[in-house]
């Protein structure tokens, strides 16, 4: 304890002090959403040092894509929590971005889609683990029971379910890539809350063909699968929906591998 005149002189140096560092004098302003200023961008990086190995170790036991808030918080100080609280606070409209807002969805009832094997420029592999929600995984086996039988194909889920706090990590990680620019990285990457594969309501499926055609080649490669013609005539009889076809009004780029389940009503 600090007592009589010394406190006196100190306490307001100390206030000064604990305001600089504490009250988040840098974290309390609005972000910079055109680029990062020194400060945040300082901030940043000590984020991503702190997450890094609770992030590889949750790669590593394939829990990452499903990790919560409180997952992602743990290994960060108070200051760093607001200064992440304030990326959740961000909507795509403040970017002068049209990306949907769907908003944080209750915890679903996700389900391990299994071990996935394609072959990849004829070599095989073993995708990392999947998860979807319960009904959504399972129209997803029917309608891939369905394909099976009658063009003798199927699709993997190359990505489903991907929880908020992982997207957010991910939006974070690629900040850097783009000059640090919140802007820009949003034209790449969607912010917490802004994409169907983290809202169960509206789950969304990227899929990737037995050979390895996915979202990371151009489109059309992925449109001239017989699979992706099957999907287009029979995937809305099991409740699947194309997300963003062609010239669509969302302004977001052709994505034929990526669908979302609205259910069969
Ligand atoms: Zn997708």
């Amino acid at each position: 304890m600090i007592h009589g005149s010394a406190a006196r002189r100190l306490l307001p140096a100390l206030a000064v002090a604990a305001g600089f560092l504490f009250s988040g004098a840098a974290y309390a302003l609005p972000l910079h959403v055109d680029r990062l200023d020194a400060s945040d961008t300082y901030s940043l990086s000590e984020i991503m040092q702190a997450l890094e190995p609770v992030i590889a170790a949750k790669k590593a036991d394939g829990s990452a894509i499903i990790m919560s808030w409180e997952a992602l918080y743990a290994p960060l100080s108070i200051p760093q929590r607001k200064f992440l609280d304030l990326f959740r606070q961000l909507k795509a409209a403040d970017l002068g971005a049209t990306s949907h807002y769907f908003g944080e969805a209750p915890p679903a009832d996700l389900e391990p889609v299994g071990l996935q094997q394609i072959t990849r420029q004829g070599q095989p592999e073993t995708l990392p683990p999947q998860y979807l929600p319960r009904p959504v995984l399972e129209a997803y086996r029917r309608m891939m029971a369905a394909m099976r039988a009658a063009i003798g194909r199927e699709l993997m889920v190359d990505s489903g379910y991907r929880a908020p706090a992982y997207q957010l990590y991910l939006f974070l990680f690629y900040m850097p890539k783009h000059g640090r620019s919140i802007t820009e990285t949003n034209r790449f990457v969607a912010l917490p809350g802004h994409s169907e594969h983290g809202y169960p309501p509206r789950q969304a499926i990227d899929f990737v063909s037995l050979e390895g055609v996915d979202g990371d080649g151009d489109p059309e490669a992925f449109e001239a699968l017989p699979e992706y013609t099957w999907l287009q005539a029979h995937a809305r009889e099991f409740g699947f929906v194309l997300s963003y076809p062609r010239g669509n009004a969302l302004n977001t780029s052709f994505e034929p591998w990526h669908w979302h389940y609205e259910g069969r009503d």
